[in-house]
């Protein structure tokens, strides 16, 4: 699924079409288009020049000259392919041949062709959306702003998921920073002191730089271990999968602890 990691690197790659003036629009999915408060969809943008490009958590914004912004939302696979080439690359979504027939959306711009492609179609095109409430992102979440996780009672791992505490992180980058630390995903936000907190903004910020550096969020150390049956990198345990708050939590029973106890 396409989190902070692949938001950014799609950004990047926009951002080599700012200034560029939009030709056409074509929507080959009518779902993937959400029109603003006025009924203003996607064509809104012919003949605006694209201004900006911003990473919101795991979206991105697109601004134009008149003020319109796109949001797009990538959902379970979306991706965008500027001029036949996936900004985030194939290795999670198939083959290279099938990749027009998932396309949703097009535009044409005087610099080069833009689509959004979507194989799952739960990603879309959001036009002059509200704005998103958002916490610090996590490439630059400091000790000081994980105050927000004080008197939680949740455990940590679905806060870290809650994009108004922690901005970006999604599951797969979630159980690689609190297995680095050896901190175990039921742990109680609230129980996390200041020593602890401060250790998990370091290593979110680390595993944060690693997955860019590497090119995806797919590439953590610990996901080639999600089966079942496999054991800890670290320390050849079992490694345990959970249910919690809905999402899997893969973790290690021996070296993912409490609070009182990390790395
Ligand atoms: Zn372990």
């Amino acid at each position: 699924m396409p989190e902070l990691v692949e938001a950014e690197i799609t950004a990047r790659a926009l951002r080599r079409l700012i200034g560029a003036r939009v030709r056409s629009v074509e929507i080959l999915d009518p779902r993937v288009e959400r029109s603003d408060e006025l009924g203003r969809g996607l064509a809104a943008v012919v003949g605006q020049r694209l201004t900006g490009v911003h990473r919101l958590g795991k979206s991105v914004e697109v601004t134009c000259d008149d003020a319109t912004v796109l949001r797009v939302r990538f959902g379970m696979s979306g991706r965008m392919v500027i001029d036949g080439r996936s900004a985030i690359g194939d290795l999670l979504y198939g083959p290279d041949d099938a990749r027009t027939i998932w396309d949703r959306a097009r535009l044409d711009t005087d610099r080069g062709a833009i689509a959004f492609n979507d194989p799952r179609r739960f990603g879309a095109i959001e036009v002059n959306p509200a704005p998103l409430v958002l916490g610090p992102d996590a490439t630059t979440w400091t000790a000081g702003q994980t105050r927000a996780l004080v008197g939680r009672r949740r455990p940590i791992k679905p806060l870290l998921l809650d994009q108004s505490v922690v901005a970006g992180l999604g599951n797969l980058a979630a159980d690689e920073i609190l297995w680095r630390i050896g901190l175990d995903p039921h742990q109680p936000a609230g129980d996390l002191g200041e020593r602890a907190r401060g250790r998990l903004a370091d290593s979110t910020r680390e595993v944060m730089a690693m997955l860019l550096e590497r090119g995806g969020s797919h590439l953590g150390d610990l996901v080639g271990f999600r089966h079942s049956g496999a054991l800890c990198p670290v320390d050849d345990t079992p490694l345990e999968r959970s249910r919690i708050s809905g999402r899997t939590a893969v973790w290690c029973p021996a070296h993912q602890r409490g609070a009182g106890e990390l790395q």
